[in-house]
C-alpha cells in the first residue's frame, strides 16, 4: 500500500463520522484537549463548524451531490452483479439517528426521497437492519426481492445501510447474497470514509489558509482595542465556535479580566474580573488548554470566569491560554450554544491562533501601558493634566455632536498648606491620595477624574446636567469631609472647595468653561471654603 493511501485510510478512520452526518454521540465526560485528534471517530460536524461567512448550505448540498456521484458506479456494479433493478444507500439523517435518508443510488439524477421509497414495512425493515447491524430480507424464507445490509464507516461507526431491490428475485441466491452483501457494504463504507477524509482535508486547508492570513494581519495590528477585538473574531473564524472572549491574565497577581469579546458573547461574560479558582483562571494558572464538547459538565467545576458565576449550562466550550514562556498572559475562551459543535480539530486551530497572537498582543499591551503611564499622575493614580486637556476637548466635541450638556468640577483642598506644615509632607501626600480615591470611587466609569497639579483636582462629567453635577459635587464634598486619613497615630481630616460649570451643546464659549469653574472655585474659597459653588 502506498504511503499516501495508508495516510488517507487512517484519516478516513479518524474522521469518518463526518460523512453522512452519522449518528451523533455526545461525549459523556468532559474531555481534555488532546494533542492530536483521538483515534475513535468523532460525532458528525455541524454546519456551524465550517468557516463562518461561507455558503454553508451550498457546501453541504454540493458535498451530498458529489458523494452520490462518487458512489453511483459502485452501486451500479452491485446492481448488475446480482441482477437487481436498483441499489440504494441509506444514511442516518443526523439528529438521534432514527431517521434515514437515501444518500446515493444506482439510478440517474438525485436519489429518491426516503419517505416515497417502497412500502411502510419495507422502510421499517431498512431502519431495523441499519439500527441492529443485521442483514435483512423482506421475507423469512425463499428467494427475497429486497436485501438489506448495514454499512459501517472505516472507523467502525454505523453509517446506514445498502438496499438491493429486484423486480422479482435476484440473480444471486439468498445464501450467496448473505456472503456478498457485507463485502459490498464494507467497500461502500471505505469509499464513503475516503470521501469524508477528502472533505475534511479541504476544510482543514481552508482553516490553515485563514490562520496564515491572520498571522499576517496580526503582524500589522498595534492598536490594542482593535487587536483584541479582531482576535476574538479570528478565534470564532478558525474554530467554528459562535463566540470568543479574550482574557488578560496577570500571572504575578493570579488575577485576570475580560479584555474583549466577539458579538455573540453571552452578556454575563462580557466584562469583569477572572478569579484563579474559576475554570478559565485554573487553565491560566496551569497553562493548559481545556476543552469540553458538552459544557454542561463545566458547571460542576465552578464558574467559568469567576468562582460563583455558575459556569456554563449548555453548549461546548474551550479555554486556550496564551503562554509567554511558562506563564499565561491571557486566554481565549471559545464557545458555542450547542454541545458537540466544537471539536478537537478546530480547537487545535484555536491553540495555534493563541500562540500566533502572543507577540502581537504583548507588544500592543506594553505600548498601551506606556501610554497609560504617560497620562497618569504617579502620586494619586488619577489622570494627569495632559490627559485632562485631551479628554476635555473630546467631551466638548461630543456634547456638540450628540446634544445635551457636560459638566466640569474643579476641586481644591482647603488649607492644605497647613496639613503639610503640621504633619509633614508625607502626611500631605497620604491625604491627597485619600481624597483622590474618594473622588475616583464616587464617579461613573465614563467620568474623568484628573489631578491638574498641586492639590487641585478636576472632574469631567459627560452628558450631565447642571443639577446632576451640583448633586454629585455636594455628595463628594460630604464624603471628603467625613473621611479620616490615619497618619502616624493621628486622624487627619480635610475639606474641599468645588467650582462647577456647565457646557451646553451649541454654546460658543467652549474656552470659557474652565474659567467659569475656576471662578466658582474661587468664590467657594471666598465664601468660607468646604462648599460647592456652581
Ligand atoms: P486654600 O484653602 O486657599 O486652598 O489653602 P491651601 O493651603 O490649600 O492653598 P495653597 O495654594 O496656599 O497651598 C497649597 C499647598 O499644597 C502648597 C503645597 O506645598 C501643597 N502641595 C502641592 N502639591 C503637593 C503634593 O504633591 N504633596 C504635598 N504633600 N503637598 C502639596
Ligand atoms: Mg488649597
Ligand atoms: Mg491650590
Amino acid at each position: 500500500m502506498s504511503g499516501a493511501l495508508a495516510l488517507a485510510l487512517v484519516a478516513a478512520g479518524v474522521i469518518a463520522g463526518y460523512w453522512f452526518g452519522a449518528r451523533r454521540r455526545t461525549a459523556d465526560l468532559p474531555s481534555e484537549l488532546a494533542p492530536a485528534p483521538a483515534a475513535p471517530a468523532r460525532p458528525s460536524l455541524s454546519p456551524a463548524q465550517v468557516l463562518r461567512g461561507e455558503d454553508l448550505a451550498g457546501r453541504a448540498e454540493r458535498d451530498a451531490r458529489e458523494l452520490a456521484e462518487e458512489l453511483r458506479p459502485y452501486l451500479v456494479d452491485v446492481m448488475r452483479q446480482h441482477g437487481a433493478v436498483e441499489v440504494t444507500l441509506w444514511r442516518h439523517a443526523g439528529g438521534d439517528g432514527a431517521v434515514l435518508e437515501i444518500a446515493a443510488w444506482s439510478g440517474d439524477g438525485p436519489p429518491p426521497a426516503a419517505a416515497t421509497w417502497g412500502t411502510v414495512p419495507e422502510r421499517a425493515l431498512v431502519a431495523w437492519s441499519a439500527a441492529e447491524q443485521m442483514v435483512g430480507f423482506e421475507r423469512r424464507d425463499g428467494e427475497p426481492r429486497i436485501a438489506i445490509c448495514p454499512v459501517r464507516f472505516a472507523s467502525g461507526e454505523p453509517a446506514g445501510a445498502i438496499v438491493l431491490a429486484a423486480a422479482d428475485r435476484f440473480a444471486t441466491a439468498r445464501d450467496a447474497l448473505r456472503d456478498w452483501l457485507p463485502r459490498h457494504a464494507a467497500q461502500v463504507g471505505r469509499l464513503a470514509s475516503l470521501f469524508a477524509a477528502r472533505n475534511e482535508v479541504a476544510r482543514q486547508s481552508r482553516f490553515t489558509r485563514a490562520l496564515l492570513r491572520i498571522a499576517r494581519d496580526l503582524q500589522r495590528a498595534h492598536e490594542p482595542d482593535a487587536l483584541e477585538r479582531s482576535l476574538c473574531d479570528y478565534a470564532v473564524e478558525v474554530t467554528g465556535g459562535e463566540f470568543a472572549i479574550l482574557l488578560r491574565w496577570d500571572a504575578a497577581q493570579r488575577a485576570g479580566r475580560v479584555a474583549a469579546f466577539s458579538e455573540q458573547a453571552p452578556r454575563a461574560m462580557r466584562d469583569g474580573v477572572v478569579t484563579p479558582g474559576s475554570v478559565a483562571g485554573t487553565a491560566c494558572l496551569e497553562g493548559s488548554a481545556s476543552f469540553w464538547e458538552d459544557a454542561r459538565f463545566l458547571a460542576e467545576r465552578g464558574g467559568l470566569l469567576r468562582d460563583d458565576d455558575g459556569g456554563v449550562v449548555a453548549g461546548s466550550m474551550a479555554v486556550l491560554p496564551m503562554m509567554r514562556g511558562s506563564a499565561a498572559m491571557g486566554a481565549l475562551v471559545v464557545g458555542a450554544s450547542r454541545p458537540g459543535v466544537l471539536r478537537a480539530l478546530e480547537i487545535r486551530n484555536g491553540s495555534v491562533l493563541s500562540a500566533l497572537a502572543v507577540n502581537a498582543l504583548e507588544a500592543s499591551w506594553e505600548l498601551a501601558e506606556t501610554s497609560r503611564r504617560s497620562r497618569t499622575d504617579a502620586l494619586t493614580g488619577l489622570w494627569n493634566r495632559r490627559h485632562f486637556d485631551e479628554q476635555m476637548e473630546r467631551v466638548l466635541h461630543e456634547t456638540d455632536r450628540f446634544g445635551g450638556s457636560c459638566a466640569l468640577v474643579i476641586c481644591d483642598l482647603d488649607y492644605f498648606k497647613k496639613v503639610n506644615d503640621t504633619y509633614g509632607h508625607d502626611a500631605g501626600d497620604a491625604v491627597l491620595q485619600q481624597v483622590s480615591a474618594v473622588l475616583r470611587d464616587g464617579v461613573r466609569t465614563v467620568d474623568i477624574c484628573a489631578r491638574l497639579g498641586g492639590e487641585e483636582l478636576a472632574l469631567i462629567l459627560p452628558q450631565t446636567s447642571y443639577e446632576g453635577a451640583m448633586e454629585l459635587a455636594e455628595r463628594l464634598r460630604q464624603r471628603v469631609e467625613a473621611t479620616m486619613v490615619p497618619h502616624a497615630g493621628v486622624a487627619i481630616r480635610v475639606t474641599v472647595s468645588m467650582g462647577v460649570a456647565i457646557y451646553r451643546a451649541g454654546d460658543d464659549a467652549k474656552g470659557g468653561l474652565f474659567k467659569r469653574a475656576d471662578e466658582n472655585l474661587y468664590a467657594a474659597k471666598h465664601r468660607g471654603r468646604n462648599r460647592v459653588v456652581g
